[in-house]
């Protein structure tokens, strides 16, 4: 039996379908996310391309700030802090990675809470912690909007989340854990891994190893989640052996084509947020 693929592309060009007819129906000037690109990381390029053209789409004002690799922290700060300032924009995102003389905590920080459209912030994150509305970070929300799709409720459910970043791992474990699920966090030093992932319904891989999650390490029927993007020699493979995993697994998300296009729409529904509250 083959797993039910979870179409990300579907789920997010429905979501950014209802961003457009939501900015059609509103009065004045479109929100406006402003994203700031420092250096010349390839990859990033591609992701604030990626952005702006969803902006695009759904007719939300972009402004994209590209400064020279070697801007100070200070300057880049400042840019912050005038960001901050100005009532005509709405969402700030600061693209990741930055130049390593920048300090990239310091810059997340210098995000105004209520502009922090990725949903890095501490404030942000700590009232995800507690349960109470804030601005969500984008890939781990586009995961859940992903399970809520194919009709999987977390609630009473096994989870296991593979990696404990601040942008991922940790945020889907709370999000999961907020939903009702029973969550295992689990990190490059967690022994037994495939013991705990084959006992969960949901599996979050977000490691950043390609292919780790084998068909061994699956439960039979779960619905697994790849957020890994791995560069290989035979293109972009995700954390999961997709081929093998689909003979295990009840549902599964594709790479490409499944929690990356929802982590762009997000974007998009998360600067609509900020800018009607
Ligand atoms: P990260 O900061 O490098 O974190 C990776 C996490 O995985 C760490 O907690 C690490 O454990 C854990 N880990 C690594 N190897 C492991 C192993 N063999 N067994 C168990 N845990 C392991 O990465 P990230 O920023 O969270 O991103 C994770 C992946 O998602 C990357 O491939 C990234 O490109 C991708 N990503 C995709 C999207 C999207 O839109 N699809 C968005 C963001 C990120 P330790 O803490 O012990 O080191």
């Amino acid at each position: 039996m083959g797993a039910t693929i979870i179409d990300g592309r579907a789920a997010a060009d429905s979501i950014l379908s209802e961003c457009a007819a939501q900015i059609a129906a509103a009065k004045g000037a479109p929100p406006c996310l402003a994203v700031i690109i420092a250096g010349e990381d390839a990859a990033s390029q591609v992701y604030v391309r990626n952005k702006v053209r969803a902006c695009e789409r759904v007719k939300l004002r972009s402004q994209t700030y590209v400064m020279p690799a070697d801007i100070g922290e200070a300057a880049l700060l400042e840019k912050i802090a005038a960001l901050n300032a100005d009532s005509s924009v709405h969402g700030i995102l600061v693209q990741l990675p930055l130049p390593a003389h920048i300090d990239s905590k310091k810059a997340l920080l210098a995000v105004s809470p209520k502009k922090d459209v990725d949903g890095f912030h501490p404030e942000n994150l700590g009232k995800l912690a507690a349960g109470l509305p804030s601005l969500w970070p984008c890939t781990p929300h586009g995961c859940m909007r992903l399970l809520s799709r194919a009709e999987i409720a977390p609630a009473g459910k096994r989870a296991a989340v593979i990696g404990r970043s601040n942008i991922v791992g940790k945020p889907m474990a709370l999000m999961l854990i907020n939903a009702g699920a029973t969550v295992t966090v689990c990190n490059s030093k967690t022994p037994n891994l495939a013991e705990i992932t084959g006992q969960a319904d949901i599996l979050v891989a977000a490691a950043g190893r390609a292919r780790m999650v084998g068909a061994e390490m699956i439960k039979p029927g779960a619905a697994v989640i790849d957020v890994g993007i791995n560069r290989t020699e035979n293109g972009i493979v995700g954390d999961v052996d997709f081929e093998a995993a689909c003979a295990v697994a009840g549902h599964i998300t594709p790479v490409p084509g499944g929690v990356g296009p929802m982590t762009i729409a997000m974007l998009v529904a998360n600067t609509l947020q900020a800018a009607s509250a």
